[in-house]
Parts: structure tokens; C-alpha cells; sequence
């Protein structure tokens, strides 16, 4: 026989294209169309409703960028189409290659309730099946036209991310606004001809199967009349069943299939945008879950029910009763998909207190999956968090965005920090958005690591972003390939449902230990410091009220701000989305942020303000009122007291015009180029710097990543840099017995930076502030500090613990590793000295090795990254004054290294009161056992919750003490559920942690 494959398939892609698909709707009458554009933000729906309409037809322009456009299309169904099926058809300007990021459509009944989303692939909204004939149709379409940002050529800079740059050019043109018939057996023969053709093209040529496909679809298309497809489809289709309803082999791949829509909370678009965005992709859904009896819909993140219940009550009426029924599933149980990397414990754990709570408050539902599809890595301290959640399993698919080295399950067991392991799923067929393409069934198939010993896997199914989500083409080939031979087998299905069969399927997995490293988007952990340091200074800030406000309440009577915390956190929740604080939004998301970080800042320092003069009393004392975990300068942890002032420090000048610092702790040298040529520790006098080398060095380098500006940074920025050693002045900042700094000023292209260094009495850390005004693009900032240490492994704290990544790169996992996360401290040491450089201000960070042809000796340099300029999604990003605090602590151990990173995020506070200050609430008698948050019980009960964890990575047996008469204790979950008795004795708890380990408790006063 000969092969004539290509023959019938190009057959099939031409009559496809030119003649079925254009017949699915073979008569259409044009709707009338007026339109209103609200004048600047969007409008509530009967203001937009009610609005004056003017004239407008196919064909003509409409849509400033970022505005709201009100349309009305009216018409009457043809006396003739009575008994057919009759659809609107309104096409706003879509472009279908490029389902979301750009123009959407609410569909609006007269009476305000929500019809359907409009969406590229989603233009129709159902008149009537079958039609009456002479219906009057009168409908409203709160149309957004969104710029396309990413384009076909993505990563070009464009000012039309920020509201006030993007000028007023309309951005679409109305194509359709039409009523058509719609030809339903049309409909199916294109679905039948998608998936067969689609399943032939991956079937093995040398199987009868293939052929078996192509001679059906070779006799279907004979049976096509191209002059009149509307009459011979169902001929056509005839030709087909028999294929159709050859079973799946035994042996198939089972394909969980989810509908899905990856909304991302903001992006290349502002908040309120997703909040429509997700309005409309919701109403689509609820819309399709009523059409479609198979069908079942999960959404993740608590963030976005809760917007379309303040939003668009109408639509979250639809969302609430399709989950009652169990077919519109919230998942994941976060209130955002966040970023893991950057944030900190206590936030890591409220993404998903706040995210369950709601999703149990609202719905009665508990889900016991982490959702995170589209995160930028998974730090070693989420499985821990995971499961003190009361969740049990975790679903990402980015790890397949790694650049260099293929990740080796699918399904496997992720083991964290503290030896929690989480069964996890990487979907194989490698995309969040699937489509139901033969293609992208097949990857899975091929990709998936674990046949043999695993046989499911899951599919999230639907165009996100405003693409509308899953679709009623989608559906239709999820049916047929339910049972059908060289496909798996494809059901719909919740996330439980899956994990539970994949979980009973896979009794041992293997187990991946530590954390899940993205080879990919690293940059993310330096771009857009503002928001980076908004975020980082709200945690905080949020530990420090709760700890005043829940101790002031104790002691004083002080009412707790329950409903402003429960908000504020929410504020800074929502705000680690994972485009969000990795910086790779548009500019208009980073100025909101910043404002709004701005505001929290503010309102969380009234707080603590209050709380603090609540405590400190009647008197003329000043009290100093610390708020980190440890005792300092003999302030209990969480206590207030007057302290005298320190002493010690001197200052003295070099030959070099440098200087010397000292406080009896330190000695540092300072030289004429202002680095830091030298820092020993007094007590051993080993020196942290390496010889010959300069700390606190800053290095400039290009960067201009291949992709993805403002996510990646590519391994080849390292191979130029230049470092900044020129000085427009050193000089003497301050010279008192209780502090000694030196002030440095250089500048460099456009840009300089003033950097005061700082020995305090008291203090084992040399503190560095740098201001720099930045007006460079393209390039990225670090600040070096090269040391005299020769080790394997460093440290780097993430939530509740830190991890060790290797010093060296003798593989491409270790290779690909080229700049990793921080959050307090990164600890580098010998067995009997280290050194820790601790942050209040930035997450990203190198740490290399080289050996010294002098001695011989190991450098291990840690660099800190301070600042980029990539120019896309925001042209202008990162530009103007930014502040950074940095701290190099010689002699550190990992204990020092907890304690300088806490009290370097935590500066003490002032407050004026009673000589005999304020005690702690809470102690805890080992300074190896954390106390992470100090606060009231968020069910308004008055109990005392506190969280704590082991910090150093060893055993510890600790004594909490509470500060108030103790009824009881109970262990908690992070939702403060009593999980168990903690048995006090009198005021007190024995603890026994193992390594990072994390509890909670719940005392009773
Ligand atoms: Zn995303």
C-alpha cells in the first residue's frame, strides 16, 4: 500500500479550516450595537448599565487602554430560525492565538445578573436551543480593553503598563456583532475530527491504529459535501463512529482532568482588574458547569472568592451554590498562590490560615492540597507549613521551567527542612493551561517518570488570565477521550479525588529532600526592591503588633485590633502573589504596592504605638522595648526596660586616610578606598576578610538576560563586572562612646550611593546602610563580602530553619544554583568559627569559592544582591533612592546568626513610662527555641496563641513560662485547632523540639 499519511492529513487541516469550521454557524443577522465608555475606572454594573449609549458597528475602533467600555447589542431571532439552535456571537477585537492578556466581556442580562464571560476563544452567549423564532434580545457587555503587554515579540519595553504613560490610542476594533444558528452536528464533527486528527498524529506509524484513523477520517471527508456541509456532516460523523468506539487499552495512562483557569492576582495587569477578571472567567464557569453535567471546575486562592463576594455578588451567588453541589471546588487552601521563596515564616503560615479559614467559613470546606502551579520554587520549609496546616499533598507544575536539569519524578514525596515529607505532583504534561490537544496528552503520556509504579496524573484544564477558563470544546473532547484506544483515559475529576487515587496507587514514592529549586526566574529575588522591602518590613511590623497588642491586652486592658490585623494581614498576603512581590508585575502593581505597604507601615506603627504607651505606664522613664526573640543589651525578649547607655567604641585614623573602629568586640578597618580590608573578632582574633580582598565591596554588572527580563538573571552576567571602588568622600559619621561610623560616598554612571558603616557599644556586627540613588539600566548591584573561610556548605534562613546549599559547583544541580534565597541571614563557617551577614533588606544572594595562590587559603565570597534595572514588564523599574540595612557578623554561630537576623528586622523601640517597665507575656528558656508569634487567638476568645520552633537544627528541650495565670494549654494547628494537651505545670510547658521543628499553643488565661 502506498503512504499517502500526508496526503489525507494536510486533506483534513485544509477542509478543517476552510469549510467545517466556517459552516458551525451557516446564518447570522447583525445585532444593533451602542456603546459607552466610563470616563476613567470601571463603574458599578447599573451605572455602566444605565449609561447613555452611542452608536457603533463592526468594524469600528473603541478601547483606550485600561478603559471600560459599556456595550448594548440588541436584535431579533429571524421568524425562520424557529426550532434551531441560535447563539450572539460578539468578537470585541479578539486575537484567538493569544487566549487572554488582552480585551474581555462581562455579559450582563437587562436586570444586572451576569450572563458569561467574553473571552478570545469564548465569543457565543446561548440565546435559545431550540429558538421560538421572533425572541427581542437585548444585552449588556461590560467590555475591558486591557493593552496587550507581552506581545509576539515579548519583553519589549512599553510604557502601557501604568495607567498615566499608556496614552489613549483605542486598542481594538469590533470584528462580529452578530445573532447566528448554530449547527450542532457541525459542532460535533469538529470536535470528532480535532481529536482523531490530533490522537493520529502522535499514534506510532508502524501501528494498525494510525491507519485504522486515517481511513476513517479519509472516508468521512468523502462523505463531505464541501458545497454543503451543513447537510452531509452527520454523513460525515457516521464514518467516524466506529473509530470513535474503540476502547482505551488496559495498560492506558489515567488523566485526572481539572477545569482550570490560572488567574494571576495581578500581572501584566492592575488588582482591580483581576477582580473582573476573575468575575468573568467565574461566570463562564458557572455558566458551563450547568451545560455540562460531567464537568468540575476548581479555583484556587481565598483572595479571589473573596473579591467577587465584595465585587460582584451576583456572580459569587452562581460560585457559592455550584460548590455546594460539589463541582466548583476551591482549592489549594492559600489566600494567594504566593511566592514560597521570600516569604517569611509567620506570612508562609497565614497564606494558609487565612486561605482555609475562609474557604471553611464560607463553604464548610477543608482541602488538604497546596495548589501552587505557577511558583517560582518551593522553599524547604513549606512542607512543614503544609502539614501543620492539616494538608497533606502539594501540586506545582513550574518545576519543568527549569533551565538546565530535568527533575526526576513526577510523583514522589517532598521531604522539607525538618524531615516533613508531602506526597507531590508534577503534572507530566508540563502546562497549567491544557487544552485537550492530542499533543499535550501524549506529552503526559511519554513525559511521565513513574509508569510502571504510578499510573495517574493530572491535567488543569482552561485558558487562565482572562482566556475564560475552561471552554465547551475542551468538554467535548474530554468526553470522547474518556475510553478511546491510544489515548489515556480522561475523567474529570477534584484534586482530592486525584490525589487520593495517585496516593493509593504509589504506597512508597521517592522522596526528594530539601527544597525545590527553579532553575529558572532567579532574579525574581532582587527585582523591584520596594515591594521586596515592603513585604519584609510588614512581616515584621505584623510580628511586633501582635506581640504589643495581645501583651498590652493582658497586662492592660488594651482592646485587640482583631478586624485590622485579620485585614492588614490579608493586605500583605494578597501582596506576595507570585508575580507580586517577585517584581514581575507591570508598573502601575508595583506603585500601588508601594503606597500601600506604605499605608500598612503606617497604620501597624500606630498600633504598636498604642499598645506600647498602653504598657509602659505612668512615669518619666525612658523604656526600651524589644521585640526579638532574644534578650538584648538586657532587655528580655518581648519585655520593656531602661537601659544606661552603651560604651566602649573608639575611632582612630589611618595613614591610608581610612579608619579604625573598635568596641571591644570587633576591630575593624576601614582603608582610604573605604572598604572594609579587615574585621576580626577581639576574643579570637581571627580575621573574617580574606586577605588581600576588601569587604562590603559593591560590583556592577551588565545584565540583559536572553528572556524574561525581569525574572531572570542569566549565568553570563558574572563574566564582566566592574567593582566600585572609586570615592567621592570618606569621612567620620559618628564618634561617641556608644557608636563609631564612617560615612562613604562614591558615584558611578549615573547613579551613587552613600554607604555609612557602623560599630555600636555592645554589638558583634558591623552594621552597613546604603542609600543609592540608581539610575542605571540593565545591570545588577551586589555588594561583596569575601571571606577567609574555606567550607563546603553555607547556610541560608527560610521559614522556621535554614537549609544548606553547597559552596561548590561539582554538578549542574549545584552548577544551577547561581543565586538562591535568603531571608535573615546566610551563616558560612569552619567547625569552630563562622561568619553570618545578616539582612533586613534583601532575599537574593551568591556565594562562591576560590583558592588563594599565595596561602593557599579558601575565599568563600557572599555577595548580596542589591538592585537591577531590567525594563520589562516596568520600563523604568527600580529607578530612583532605595535604602538597604546589612550587617557582617564575624565569629557568628548559627545561634548568633538567628539572633542578629532578628534584632537587625526588629530595631528596638522607645517610649516613655514606669521605671519598672514591662515583662515579657511569654519566655521561653532557651534561646535554640524560637517564638515566631506572640498574639491573641483569632476566634476572639482572649487566649493566648504562640508559635515557636527550633532554630539551630538540633534537639532542644526548652520551659515556656507564661506571664499570666495559666488555666490551660493545648497544641494547636495553624488555624488554632487544639490538636492535643500540652499539660502545663503551674505557669509553665516543657518543650521538647527536634530539629525545626514547629508548635503552636494555645494557653488559657
Ligand atoms: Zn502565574
Amino acid at each position: 500500500m502506498h503512504d499517502d499519511r500526508s496526503l489525507v492529513e494536510a486533506r483534513l487541516k485544509r477542509v478543517l479550516e476552510e469549510r467545517i469550521r466556517p459552516a458551525l454557524y451557516p446564518e447570522s443577522v447583525p445585532l444593533t450595537a451602542g456603546i459607552w465608555t466610563a470616563p476613567d475606572e470601571p463603574v458599578p454594573v447599573a451605572e455602566g448599565i444605565a449609561a447613555p449609549r452611542t452608536p457603533i458597528a463592526a468594524g469600528d475602533r473603541w478601547g483606550a487602554p485600561w478603559g471600560t467600555s459599556w456595550l448594548t447589542v440588541s436584535g431579533t431571532v429571524p421568524a425562520e430560525w424557529a426550532g434551531r439552535t441560535v447563539e450572539a456571537l460578539i468578537d470585541l477585537g479578539f486575537d484567538a492565538n493569544m487566549p487572554g492578556f488582552q480585551c474581555e466581556g462581562l455579559v450582563y442580562r437587562p436586570d444586572g445578573s451576569p450572563v458569561k464571560g467574553l473571552n478570545p476563544r469564548n465569543q457565543w452567549v446561548r440565546i435559545a436551543s431550540p429558538a421560538a423564532g421572533g425572541e427581542q434580545v437585548l444585552l449588556h457587555v461590560e467590555a475591558a480593553s486591557n493593552p496587550v503587554i507581552m506581545d509576539y515579540h515579548p519583553f519589549v519595553p512599553t510604557e502601557l503598563g501604568e495607567r498615566a504613560t499608556a496614552g489613549s490610542e483605542p486598542q481594538y476594533r469590533l470584528v462580529r456583532l452578530d445573532l447566528a444558528v448554530l449547527d450542532l452536528t457541525v459542532h460535533e464533527l469538529v470536535l470528532d475530527l480535532e481529536v482523531l486528527g490530533e490522537l493520529m498524529a502522535e499514534l506510532p506509524v508502524e501501528g494498525a491504529r494510525r491507519w485504522d484513523i486515517l481511513r476513517a477520517i479519509e472516508r468521512a471527508l468523502d462523505a463531505l459535501d464541501l458545497q454543503d456541509v451543513n447537510s452531509t456532516a452527520a454523513a460525515a460523523r457516521s464514518e467516524l463512529a466506529g473509530v470513535l468506539a474503540v476502547p482505551a487499552e488496559p495498560s492506558a495512562h489515567r488523566l485526572s482532568a481539572v477545569g482550570h483557569a490560572h488567574i494571576d492576582s495581578a500581572w501584566l495587569w492592575p488588582l482591580r482588574e483581576t477582580v473582573r477578571k476573575v468575575a468573568r472567567t467565574t461566570a463562564n464557569m458557572t455558566a458551563l458547569l450547568e451545560d455540562e453535567p460531567d464537568f468540575v471546575y476548581t479555583m484556587s486562592q481565598a483572595q479571589q472568592f473573596a473579591w467577587i463576594k465584595e465585587h460582584r455578588p451576583e456572580v459569587y451567588a452562581r460560585v457559592k451554590k455550584a460548590v455546594a453541589e460539589g463541582r466548583f471546588v476551591p482549592a489549594g487552601g492559600m489566600w494567594v498562590e504566593s511566592d514560597t521563596n521570600m516569604p517569611g515564616s509567620e506570612a508562609m503560615a497565614r497564606q494558609f490560615v487565612h486561605g482555609k479559614r475562609f474557604f471553611l467559613d464560607e463553604f464548610g470546606i477543608e482541602n488538604e492540597e497546596a495548589w501552587l502551579p505557577d511558583t517560582f520554587g518551593f522553599a524547604a520549609g513549606l512542607p512543614q507549613i503544609i502539614k501543620a496546616a492539616g494538608s497533606k499533598w502539594l501540586l506545582t507544575q513550574k518545576i519543568s521551567w527549569s533551565q538546565v536539569n530535568k527533575f526526576p519524578h513526577h510523583t514522589f514525596l517532598w521531604e522539607g527542612l525538618d524531615g516533613t515529607r508531602i506526597f507531590t505532583h508534577f503534572p507530566p504534561i508540563d502546562t497549567y493551561n491544557c487544552s485537550m490537544l492530542g499533543r499535550e496528552l501524549a506529552h503526559a503520556v511519554r513525559n511521565f517518570k513513574d509508569k510502571g509504579r504510578a499510573s495517574h496524573s493530572i491535567a488543569p484544564t482552561g485558558w487562565g488570565d482572562g482566556g475564560g477558563g475552561t471552554t465547551r470544546e475542551m468538554v467535548g473532547k474530554a468526553a470522547r477521550l474518556r475510553d478511546l484506544e491510544g489515548s489515556p483515559r480522561v475523567r474529570w475529576e477534584r484534586p482530592a479525588e486525584f490525589f487520593a487515587k495517585a496516593e493509593a496507587e504509589y504506597p512508597a514514592p521517592p522522596v526528594w529532600v530539601g527544597e525545590l529549586y527553579l532553575e529558572l526566574h532567579r532574579a525574581t529575588l532582587t527585582s523591584q526592591a520596594r515591594t521586596k522591602q515592603g513585604n519584609r518590613r510588614s512581616e515584621h511590623l505584623l510580628r511586633e503588633a501582635e506581640l504589643w497588642a495581645a501583651t498590652a491586652a493582658v497586662r492592660a486592658g488594651f482592646p485587640y485590633p482583631h478586624a485590622e490585623l485579620d485585614r492588614i494581614w490579608k493586605t500583605v498576603l494578597l501582596h506576595q502573589f507570585h508575580d507580586i512581590l517577585p517584581g514581575s508585575s507591570i508598573a502601575w502593581v508595583h506603585r500601588e504596592a508601594e503606597a500601600t505597604y506604605a499605608a500598612v507601615a503606617a497604620e501597624l506603627t500606630g498600633i504598636i504605638e498604642a499598645a506600647l504607651a498602653a504598657l509602659a505606664g505612668e512615669g518619666s522613664t525612658e523604656l526600651v522595648f524589644n521585640a526579638a526573640p532574644h534578650t538584648r543589651t538586657g532587655v528580655p525578649a518581648g519585655a520593656g526596660a531602661a537601659v544606661p547607655a552603651g560604651a566602649g567604641c573608639s575611632v582612630t585614623a589611618r595613614e591610608d586616610g581610612g579608619f579604625r573602629l573598635a568596641n571591644g568586640l570587633l576591630t575593624v578597618e576601614v582603608d582610604g578606598r573605604g572598604l572594609v580590608v579587615s574585621a576580626v573578632e577581639d576574643a579570637t582574633g581571627r580575621e573574617a576578610v580574606a586577605p588581600g580582598a576588601a569587604a562590603n565591596l559593591l560590583q556592577l554588572h551588565p545584565d540583559f538576560p536572553n528572556m524574561w527580563d525581569a525574572w531572570d538573571v542569566d549565568q553570563f552576567y558574572r563574566n564582566t563586572g566592574t567593582d566600585l571602588t572609586g570615592l567621592d568622600t570618606l569621612e567620620l559619621a559618628a564618634d561617641s562612646p556608644g557608636a563609631v561610623a564612617v560615612r562613604v560616598t562614591r558615584s558611578f554612571g549615573s547613579s551613587s550611593v552613600v554607604q555609612t558603616l557602623t560599630l555600636t557599644a555592645g554589638s558583634g556586627r558591623l552594621d552597613l546602610d546604603t542609600e543609592v540613588d540608581w539610575h542605571e539600566t540593565e545591570k545588577f548591584l551586589k555588594a561583596a563580602f569575601p571571606l577567609d573561610l574555606h567550607t563546603e556548605r553555607y547556610a541560608s534562613e527560610t521559614q522556621y530553619g535554614h537549609l544548606y546549599r553547597p559552596t561548590h559547583t561539582n554538578t549542574s544541580w549545584e552548577a544551577a544554583k547561581f543565586e538562591a534565597c535568603n531571608h535573615r541571614f546566610v551563616h558560612l563557617a569552619e567547625p569552630d568559627w563562622g561568619v553570618a551577614v545578616v539582612t533586613a533588606s534583601t532575599y537574593g544572594h551568591d556565594v562562591t569559592r576560590t583558592v588563594r595562590p599565595e596561602d593557599h587559603g579558601t575565599t568563600t565570597t557572599v555577595r548580596v544582591s542589591l538592585l537591577r534595572a531590567p525594563r520589562f514588564p516596568d520600563p523604568h523599574t527600580d529607578q530612583g533612592t532605595h535604602h538597604f540595612h546589612h550587617a557582617l557578623v564575624p565569629g557568628a554561630t548559627v545561634a548568633d546568626a538567628v539572633r542578629e537576623g532578628y534584632r537587625i528586622n526588629l530595631p528596638e523601640r522607645r517610649a516613655v513610662g514606669s521605671a519598672e517597665g514591662v515583662a515579657p507575656l511569654v519566655t521561653v528558656d532557651q534561646d535554640a527555641v524560637v517564638l515566631s508569634a506572640v498574639k491573641l487567638a483569632d476566634d476572639g476568645s482572649g487566649d493566648v496563641v504562640v508559635r515557636l520552633y527550633e532554630a539551630h537544627g538540633a534537639r532542644a528541650r526548652a520551659r515556656l513560662s507564661a506571664g499570666f495565670p495559666l488555666t490551660g494549654a493545648q497544641y494547636c494547628d495553624l488555624l488554632e485547632r487544639p490538636t492535643g494537651p500540652a499539660d502545663p505545670d503551674a505557669s509553665t510547658i516543657e518543650l521538647h523540639l527536634r530539629p525545626f521543628e514547629l508548635v503552636t499553643l494555645r494557653l488559657t488565661r
